[in-house]
């Protein structure tokens, strides 16, 4: 895969902006479109079609004819793997290219787009290799008769993501909706909308036939809306804000879709004093400060125990007060602007209560500079487990530290959220380490270690951070119907 690119990328090129339907760039039938920036200066960077329900319909039209009549429908599900096979190497091909338009688009440092495209094609060549190895089962049924089990696919899938890891969440989404079989109508989240549509482009490169991928832009109130309620989409799988899968799950029941849902998190990250404190220390700070907080998993509680609290925030604050917060394309920046100016206000907004409710700001709560929506990486010590900034997800640069002396009762402090998505614990003690990821109620437990994440391992939360898994085998439960056939003997 790429390695880590030694000097800035030159500008990216803006291939597509239209909308695609079963297999055509199309303007969008009401013929709206949206403006698209570069976060770091605000500046307008494309007009992108805004799709709104007259598009989603004729995308469902497309993935149903797909999904029935189509090549893709009698295709030999070794052929369906080598097709998504094909558009991983054309992603790694392009890994640089598109790396740089996610980072232009979402803000992302060059880096972690480049770690992102990793990312990507690993999971599409891991659920290339699942296509022809969804069997089912038979069964050991009573009387005289042979009954056995087939995986179908669930559908037409409507797929909704945001805007913090572009790429990696339509990969995320693609991969086991293809393996599976299903047809796509993809939903890219408004404010960044380009590096989706390159890969519509590889994916017709790839071979991929028509119809089987259709990526509508727009925004969620019309296009997503549209989606959630259109009769001919069999699913939903999300990925976003709770309050949005709400929404979601209520318009949903009218066709009783089957939804998936990939949402927030206030994750708490533990640490004992008998951690080795330099990882402890540096996976604290990844931990939060990963891509500006703007991560679902964040380890935006920050537990540090009492012994070991002082020193713990100090080493932390220097390393936040050093972090060099900078253009994203350049490859010596460590941190880049956040998303958009609605983001930059509510963390700003954040900021004001942390201090208000009477948390201490160790640094940072300001922005940085007066052009793009960069924040300075921020820390408050101090704070109790009722402040807004400890309760709510802020999704920037800003963490709360909570010492705490016992693991009674950090269990139980971590555990006193509605959300459920990711933990860690740093120690040396091995049964302090499982006594913890045993009882924190968590999608996924790291144990010295942070934002470990990879296509192999199932992914999703607890509690109101979402419903269903992401990633390995697990996900296929979701795109795939099981159908019982029996038959009588004679
Ligand atoms: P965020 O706060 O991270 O922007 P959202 O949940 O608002 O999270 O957005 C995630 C995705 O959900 C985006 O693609 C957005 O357009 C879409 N979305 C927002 N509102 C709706 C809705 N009512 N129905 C369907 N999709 C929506």
């Amino acid at each position: 895969m790429a390695q880590a690119l030694l000097k800035a990328p030159a500008r990216p090129a803006i291939h597509q902006t239209k909308l695609l339907i079963d297999g055509r760039w199309v303007d969008a039938a009401e013929g709206g479109k949206f403006e698209t920036y570069d976060p770091a200066t605000g500046d307008v960077i494309a007009e992108v079609a805004a799709g709104t329900a007259a598009d989603v319909d004729k995308a469902v039209t497309a993935a149903r004819r797909a999904l029935e009549t189509g090549p893709w429908a009698t295709m030999d599900a070794a052929d369906r793997g080598n097709l998504m096979f094909a558009l991983a190497d054309l992603v790694e091909k392009n890994a640089e290219e598109l790396a740089a338009l996610e980072s232009l688009n979402c803000g992302k440092i060059i880096t972690d787009s480049i770690g992102d495209l990793g990312g990507v094609v690993n999971t599409l060549r891991y659920y290339a290799g699942w296509a022809d190895k969804i069997e089912g089962k038979t069964v050991p049924v009573r009387g005289n008769f042979l009954s056995y089990t087939l995986r179908q696919p669930v559908g037409v899938v409507g797929q909704i993501i945001p805007w913090n890891f572009p790429l990696l969440m339509l990969a995320w989404k693609f991969g086991p909706a293809l393996a599976c079989g299903n047809t796509i109508v993809l939903k890219p989240a408004e404010q960044t909308p380009l590096t989706a549509l390159r890969i519509g482009e590889l994916a017709q490169e790839a071979g991929i036939p028509n119809g089987v991928i259709n990526i509508i832009n727009g925004f969620g109130e019309t296009a997503g809306a549209a989606m959630v309620t259109h009769p001919g989409i069999d699913k939903i799988a999300f990925t976003g804000h709770v309050d949005t899968a709400k929404i979601i799950q209520k318009a949903a029941a009218d066709t009783l879709k089957r939804t998936t849902f990939e949402l927030g998190g206030k994750s708490p990250n533990v640490i004992f004093a008998d951690a080795n404190l330099d990882d402890a220390v540096a996976g604290a700070f990844h931990a939060i400060y990963f891509h500006g907080g703007q991560c679902c998993t964040a380890g935006s509680r920050l537990f540090v125990e009492k012994k070991i609290h002082g020193e713990f925030v100090e080493r932390l604050a220097a390393k936040a007060k050093e972090r060099k917060v900078g253009n994203q394309l350049d490859t010596a920046t460590e941190q880049g602007p956040q998303v958009s100016q609605e983001q930059l206000d509510k963390i700003l907004h954040y900021c004001e209560l942390g201090q208000k409710q009477g948390a201490k700001l160790v640094t940072g709560g300001k922005r940085e500079g007066d052009k793009g929506y960069f924040v300075a990486p921020t820390i408050f010590d101090n704070v109790k487990d009722d402040m807004a900034i400890a309760k709510d997800e802020i999704f920037g640069p800003v963490v709360s530290v909570l010492p705490f002396d016992s693991m009674n009762e950090v269990i139980t402090r971590a555990n006193n959220t509605t959300y459920g998505l990711a933990a860690a614990i740093w120690t040396k003690d091995i049964d302090k380490a499982h006594t913890y990821a045993k009882n924190v109620k968590a999608g996924t437990v790291w144990v010295n270690c942070y934002h470990v994440v990879d296509a192999t391992t199932p992914f999703g939360g607890f509690k109101m951070s979402g419903q269903g898994r992401e990633n390995g085998e697990a996900a296929l439960e979701h795109y795939t119907e099981t159908k019982t056939v029996t038959v009588k003997l004679n």
